[in-house]
Formats: structure tokens, sequence, C-alpha cells
């Protein structure tokens, strides 16, 4: 462990991390194994993977029909080009599939390797749809403060969460942000939306892109009537829909994408993540028949557009037997089922201790979040490190989950896989409790 631990200071640079804190500490857990929900570090500790690792291993870790299908296809044919006039039958079939469980009328698939691509990708194909129809001026893109889309050049500036421009600085020009249902409700969202919209000019936005439940900024789950809203809206103004699947799809939220909760359809779903549970990197935009019309109509010449592994084979084998699993299992309404015992557990433990505010789940997407007075909501003091404290008791216990710390908000998130059966989330329930209780008897308020 010491010698893994000082060459991944000296040699791995991290994502999303922080280096000083690496150099300074060194990495905490090293992942060996995983099998079904669970993940084993080098040194034997078993953890709940609560969060499916980054939100994606959505039918549990260790799979040997996920291994034997990469083998298969890897000892056919690894690897060939879907550029211009060649295809192979992996990715077409993987077409075919999201296509028939895509909400209605999306049907063409584009592949990528991951969701920053997938939005980076999404949000060129919208600009692309106008400009040949002669309205390049259409060409804002409009998303959510606290959305999460990625960190490509597109899905940064597209990100409301400022911490991601900083890098780097706002990378691209034409992106505005809304304010989110969960600030103060559908009606002040809708609002804010309308505002941005007019401030800029209908006639120069492009599309409005949004998480159906947002994933990195909280897991915060829009009322039920938001989505309807918006859908109203973008027709009002002419303004594309794309919902960033990413998290919310192939499952996750009890609904096989996370727009069939809200009963809209949007012009675009980026996915990512779930539709090959992370055992390879696959990600792909689906468009809508419509706009697939004015592509094969008006699109001319070479679509500059294009990743050297959009359509892996082998990623597209393990992706469709990843949907069979899915599929065969019935991890879609486990999910559902599983995320209310989730829910109500989360009810227990707020109704024992006396720092949970808002208790939340969706399918297995949920949250909890901490609070110094849950009558009025009153946040604690970020010095007090609530959240992180938290976490790393969830860890003496065997959890893996993560914080949002995001403007002051302690919020504990949950996407655990889709396997889960109902003593496993009674343990991760009561694990749970005991951390946030070992932290709740540290304050002094
Ligand atoms: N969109 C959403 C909603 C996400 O949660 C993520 C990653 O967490 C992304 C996009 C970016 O995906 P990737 O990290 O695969 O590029």
């Amino acid at each position: 462990m010491e010698k893994l631990i000082e060459l991944d200071k000296k040699h791995f640079i991290h994502p999303t991390s922080s280096i000083q804190q690496q150099q300074e500490n060194g990495a905490k857990i090293i992942v060996d194994k995983g099998e079904g929900i669970y993940i084993t570090d080098v040194n034997g500790n078993v953890y709940i993977d609560a969060m499916s690792s980054l939100w994606n291993v959505n039918v549990g870790h260790g799979r040997e029909e996920l291994a034997e299908a990469a083998a298969e296809q890897m000892k056919k044919l690894a690897f060939s080009s879907t550029f211009s006039t060649f295809s192979h039958k992996p990715a077409i079939k993987l077409a075919e599939k999201i296509a028939s469980i895509a909400p209605e009328g999306l049907n063409a698939v584009f592949f990528t390797s991951g969701g920053s691509e997938s939005n980076d990708t999404a949000i060129k194909l919208v600009r692309h749809y106008w400009r040949i129809q002669d309205k390049p001026e259409r060409r804002k893109i409009i998303a959510l403060r606290r959305g999460y889309h990625g960190v490509a050049a597109a899905s940064t500036s597209a990100t409301g969460i400022p911490e991601f421009w900083n890098m780097a600085g706002n990378m691209m020009t034409d992106f505005h942000h809304a304010n989110t249902p969960y600030e103060n409700g559908t009606d002040k969202a809708i609002a804010s939306l309308r505002q941005v919209i007019e401030a800029e000019g209908a006639e120069t936005i492009a599309a409005f892109i949004a998480e159906p439940v947002q994933g990195a900024g909280g897991v915060l789950i829009p009322p039920v009537n938001y989505f309807k809203e918006v859908r109203k809206v973008c027709d009002e103004y002419g303004i594309l829909l794309i919902a960033d699947e990413v998290i919310t799809g192939f499952g996750r939220t009890g609904t096989m994408f996370g727009v069939e909760n809200w009963g809209v359809r949007p012009d675009l779903l980026s996915f990512a993540k779930g539709v090959s549970s992370g055992y390879v990197p696959l990600g792909g935009v689906i468009v809508s028949d419509e706009i697939y019309n004015i592509l094969k109509e008006k699109s001319k010449g070479t679509l500059f557009h294009g990743y050297t592994y959009s359509g892996h084979p082998t990623a597209a084998a393990v992706a469709l037997k990843n949907i069979e699993i899915i599929e065969r299992e019935g991890l879609v309404d486990n999910a559902r089922k599983m995320g209310d015992e989730l829910l109500k557990g989360f009810g227990r433990i707020k109704e024992e201790l006396d720092i949970i505010g808002d208790v939340r789940a969706i399918g297995l997407l949920g949250a909890i979040e901490l609070v110094e007075d849950p009558k009025t909501n009153k946040r604690f003091s970020p010095d007090l490190q609530v959240s992180a404290k938290v976490i790393e008791a969830l860890h003496n216990r065997g959890v893996i989950c993560r914080a949002v710390t995001y403007e002051g908000t302690d919020i504990i998130c949950f996407a655990p896989p889709l396997i889960m059966n109902l003593s496993q989330v009674d343990s991760l329930i009561e694990r749970v409790y005991g951390a946030i209780k070992e932290i709740r008897e540290e304050l002094t308020i």
C-alpha cells in the first residue's frame, strides 16, 4: 500500500481532485476488486459502493457475462472504424437496441466514449441543425445553475457549477444559465428560463439542456410539473430540448430514462455511464426523427464530427449485454422498488436525528441534506465540515458515498447499483444512521 501511494503521488494526476491534498495525504482507498454492490480495497476492507462508483455501475461489479462479451468481441474484432461508409454488427445492433428502448420518436444514435463527449456532440448537433436551416444565429445554449454536463469544451461551459470554469477560464461564449426549481420551485424557475430567453432573444437560442434529475448538483429532483413547463416554453420559442441522461439513463430513476418520470419527450437525449455500467467507456446522443430527417435532407457533405471510438465494437458488445442484463433481471423495476425502501429508510433516520433536512429519492438516486436546523433549513457553517466528517464516518462503516458542498450545502448523495436487495438497503440505512449519529453527537449545536 505504501509503495502504491508513493507511486500514485509521483506519477498520477487524478481527475476532479486536489493535487495538493493528494501530495499531502496520498490516495486513501486503493480499490482492488468488485463483486455485486461491494468493492474491496488492497487491504481487504469491503465497502458498499453506494455511488455505483461514479453513478455508473448499474448492474453491479464482477459480472462475468460482460467480461465474456468483451473477450468474445475482442477475439473476433476488437476494433474497427465506423467512419464514413464503414460499419459493423455490434454498433448497428446497439443503435437499434437503444432506439427500441428510448422515448418514442427518438430513433437515431451517434456514439461517443463518455458523457462529456455526448453533450459536446449534442451541442454541436443542435447548432448544426440550425445552420443547415439557414439560422446560424441560433447558437446560444441555456442550461441550469448547479447542472453538470461534463468537462469537454462545450459541456464545461454548459455546466452550471462555476468552479468547473475556473481551471481554464470560461471556455466558450454563448452559454447562459437559468435558476433551478430547487431554488424556488417550478414557477420561479420557469420565470427565470423565460427571462434568460427574452434577454438574449429567442431567435438566438439553439437549445436548452438539463438533467432530468440533477446529479452532481446534489441529486435535485424537480417538481413533477417542471419539465412539462420547460417543454411548453421550448415549443413556444422554437428551442430544442436536450435531456442529459448520463446519470438518469438505463434504469437509475426507476424508469429506463429519466424523462419518462416527467412525461416529456426531448429532442435530443445524451447518455453514457449506465449504458455499459462502466465496464467499458461508451456514450452517445439519440436524436428525434424530426432532427434526423432534417440532417438527412440538409446536412451536405461530410459531418465533421466523430471520435475514433464512436461505436467501438467491443464497447458496443458489452453495452448490448449490459442492457440485456438490465432487462432480463428487471433492474428498472427493482430500482423503483428499492428506491422506495431507501426513501423510507431516510425518513426513519430523519425522525431520529435532528440535523436532517430534506430527504429524497427517485429510483436508486437519492440524497440526505444535513442542516443545522431542520425547521428553518439553516445550513451548517462550512467551517464545521459536517458532510466531510459524515463521509469519513461512512468510510469507517464500509460505505462509499459522496457529498455535495457546493454553495454551502451538505448533501450526502446515493446512487447504489440497481441490483440492491432489501437486506442490503437495510444494511446501508443502518450504517448511514450510525455515521450521521456519530457526527451529530460531536457537534455542539
Ligand atoms: N452529464 C452528467 C449528468 C454527468 O453526471 C456526467 C458525469 O458525471 C457527465 C455528463 C460527464 O460524463 P463523463 O464524465 O463520462 O464525461
